[in-house]
Order: structure tokens, then sequence, then C-alpha cells
């Protein structure tokens, strides 16, 4: 989890430009055609990574892609690896939304009673989306939940490089938009220790240490939710990939069950 993220100045600023003026127009759209929005509430923050940027790149992503979305983004406890969301302290904190998307860093925070207040909900449900650094998040609890939750087990990551994606479920509505011979943006490769019982292997990518092959796009289910995930998606450079932003955004949809 070291703080290496690429910023690119330029794409930030057309990210940011492009947002608001395609939320703009979406309103018009949404409120045009009719259509219900995915509700989609996003968790971010904590250690290592520009939540801020992610959160509009994906936002802008949906947006050029035709998904109508609407957005409440809980972006909270700071930029360390503790901190407890008070968002979760309400028994019914994730009621109204379609799915929530995780995309936060806290692999400090350990306490089994606030972290089954998030897991709880899932498993009574609430689809989901975990990004990147949510599979070290809560890395130093002694339960499980979170790692059954996401669909495996992460404690550590190997060094960034541009990482060959392969593609084990061509047909699934995910990942049929990832091309042959995709790369990553320069990333960090998580290593999975456990693939949950639950968990179905999208696509894959290889260790230049050791050629182990890692799990990197999969689907969980979880009690009754179902969780999409990605250990990609470290750097700003990941963020403005056009092939993993519609992956993240493919997945979304497909938990939403739509
Ligand atoms: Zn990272």
């Amino acid at each position: 989890m070291t703080l290496s993220c690429l910023s690119n100045a330029i794409c930030r600023i057309l990210v940011t430009v492009s947002l608001f003026s395609a939320l703009f127009l979406g309103t018009a759209t949404r409120e045009a055609s009719g259509a219900d929005p995915i509700k989609v509430l996003v968790v971010t923050g904590g250690c290592c990574h520009d939540y801020d940027y992610q959160t509009k790149a994906m936002q802008l992503a949906a947006k050029e892609q035709g998904i109508d979305i609407e957005w409440t983004i809980v972006f909270e406890g700071g930029k360390g690896t503790r901190a407890k969301i008070e968002l979760y302290e309400k028994s019914n904190w994730a009621d109204g939304f379609d799915v929530v998307v995780h995309n936060e860093c806290f692999a400090d925070t350990d306490d089994a009673s606030y972290i089954r207040k998030i897991t709880d909900v899932h498993r009574n449900g609430v689809p989901a989306v975990v990004i990147h650094c949510a599979m070290h998040t809560y890395r130093s609890a002694k339960v499980d939940d979170w790692r059954e939750f996401l669909g495996v087990t992460s404690r550590h990551h190997e060094h960034q490089s541009r990482y060959a994606v392969e593609v084990t479920e061509k047909d699934h509505p995910i990942t049929k938009g990832i091309p042959e011979g995709y790369k990553t943006p320069m990333d960090e490769l998580y290593i999975v220790e456990k693939v949950w019982p639950n968990t179905k292997v999208l696509a894959t990518s290889k260790s230049e240490k050791t050629g182990e092959v890692q799990p990197v796009f999969w689907t969980n289910n979880f009690g009754k939710a179902r969780v999409f995930g990605t250990t990609y998606g470290h750097s700003n450079d990941t963020f403005t990939d056009s092939i993993f932003l519609a992956t993240v955004v493919r997945g979304i949809v497909w938990a939403a069950g739509k």
C-alpha cells in the first residue's frame, strides 16, 4: 500500500470538466426518459490512494457508457489505515441503495462487531463492488467475515507493473468487454491466499516474481448478495484507463442485477 499514485494533471482536469457537464446532461436525460437510475453508494477514504479522482472517474465512465446512476458518496476516515465510518453505526445504513461500492483502505481497523455491521447488511442482500484496497481493509481483524464477503483473502501485494490480464470467463457480462492482450496501466498485483467457495474467478494475472496466477476480477455470492471484485485500482492511471473503468461499471450493473 505504498503511496505512489501517478497523477496526471491534464487528465484530472478533463475528467472533472467532463464529469460536471455529463452529470448536468444526465439529469436532463433521466428526467426525459423516466427510467429509474441505479442507486449507488460509494464508501471511500483512507490510506494510499486518490479517492476523489477515482470516484469522479467512475462517475464519468458510467455516464459515458450511458448507464444512469444516482450516486451517493461517503468519503470519510482521513488518510490513515485505521478509522471507523460513522455511516455504519446505523443498522439500516444501506437502505435504498441498489449497490454499495467499497473503495476504502483501512487495514488496521480490527473491531469485529463494527465489521459485522457492514457484512451483515450485505449478507442480507445488499449487492457490492469491492475495489483494490478494500481487499486489505480490516486485514488486522481476527474474524473472517469481511474476507468471506470479498470472496478472496489477500494480505499483501507485489510490485507495480503493467500486468497482462487473462480473461478466464470470456462470456461473462462483466469481462466480455476486456480485449485479448489487455494489459493494465502500472498497478499492484495483489496476492490472493484464499479464494472463497462461492467465488467465480473471471480473470487472472501472473506474478512476475513467482509465475503464480492470481485472481484479479471475480464475482462472489455472499449470503443473498452479489459481489463483484477487482484487486486492481491503485493509481490514477488505472482510473484513467477506459477498459478498467468500463469493467468496473459493468460490475456495478451486474451486481445491481440489471
Ligand atoms: Zn494501492
